[in-house]
């Protein structure tokens, strides 16, 4: 397929090199990072995106990708499909779908899990909101960058899913590094916790597959000085974002609210930006109860 990439980042560089080495002909463009192998440098977004079968967006946030649609869009042909990977609101994602549509022009909002290694390797997961029938068109570039894509419903609802997914990682990552600290203090072996509470009721994805604790469970950030994995800056981006949405439609999440706070915390006044989300381990096990709660 002819493929426009605009967001050459981190995610946006491997995905589009996987889309070139795959044989389909992708122009690239960044405002700052250097164009990857195989991929032809465009001298602008909307140059990257003309004439194209498909622009893909993989960008930092919801009111950049805004001004980027507003770009792309007038350059892009009746039928053609902006594919958005990028993790943004849901108002943006559904504001940027209608603008598309009143141009003849399809929405996917398509966020990704997996990171830089699915990235990379090509093992995404995509949450997808959108028609049906655009989700079919652009299903050869899916397979090509992840291995697995979910319809979730109409414009929006890839990000709604999305959001709703890293609320509970993010909660689960506290709830798992606090009791892994408690189990510290009351003297219990960090091995024999994660032996019980990997084949017990506590168990999830946090503890079993993604350990906190490093030199337990299989190979994580842990066990690499909580390199990053997924940054905690990254997790407090999308728990905002959940929050965002909540209070949009009116929704009690108590749980997604106190993570984000901590989050905040860890990340903007204790020095957890730039490690691994896992590292509240450590930032629990430093800490004491506080004195009044
Ligand atoms: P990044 O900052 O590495 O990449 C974003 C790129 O967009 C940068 O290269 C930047 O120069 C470019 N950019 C900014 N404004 C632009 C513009 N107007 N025109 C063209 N390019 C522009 O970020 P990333 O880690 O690649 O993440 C991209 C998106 O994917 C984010 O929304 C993020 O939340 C999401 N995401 C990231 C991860 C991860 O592990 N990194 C995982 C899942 C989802």
């Amino acid at each position: 397929m002819k493929v426009g990439f605009i967001g050459l980042g981190n995610m946006g560089a491997p995905m589009a090199r996987n889309l070139a080495a795959a044989g389909h002909d992708v122009a690239g463009f960044d405002i700052a990072a250097q164009v990857p192998e195989g991929v032809d440098a465009a001298a602008s977004a909307a140059a990257a995106a003309a004439g194209r079968e498909v622009a893909v967006t993989m960008l930092p946030d919801g009111g950049i990708l805004r001004e980027v649609a507003d770009e792309i869009i007038p350059a892009m042909g009746p039928g053609a499909i902006m594919l958005d990977c990028s993790t943004v609101d849901v108002e943006s994602a559904r504001s940027v779908a209608e603008r598309a549509r009143s141009a003849g022009v399809q929405a996917l909002d398509a966020p990704v899990s997996g990171g830089i290694g699915g990235a990379e390797a090509g093992t995404l997961t995509f949450m997808v909101g959108g028609s049906g029938d655009a989700v079919k068109a652009v299903m050869p570039l899916f397979d090509v960058m992840g291995q697995k894509a979910v319809h979730c419903g109409p414009s929006g609802n890839g990000q709604a899913a999305k959001i709703c997914n890293n609320m509970i990682l993010g909660a689960t990552m506290i709830a798992t590094c606090e009791a892994f600290a408690l189990a510290d203090k009351l003297g219990l072996d960090r091995q024999a916790m994660y032996d019980v509470v990997s084949t017990s009721s506590g168990y999830s994805w946090t503890m079993n597959a993604y350990c906190p604790a490093p030199g337990v469970g299989p190979a994580s950030p842990a066990d690499n000085d909580y390199q990053p994995g997924f940054a905690a800056e990254l997790m407090l981006k999308d728990l905002r974002l959940s929050q965002q949405a909540a209070e949009a439609v009116d929704a009690d999440t108590p749980i997604g609210a106190c993570a984000t706070g901590i989050y905040a915390a860890f990340v903007e006044d204790e020095g957890g930006r730039g490690k691994d989300f896992s590292a509240m381990l450590p930032r629990f096990a430093a800490r004491n109860r506080p004195a009044a709660r």
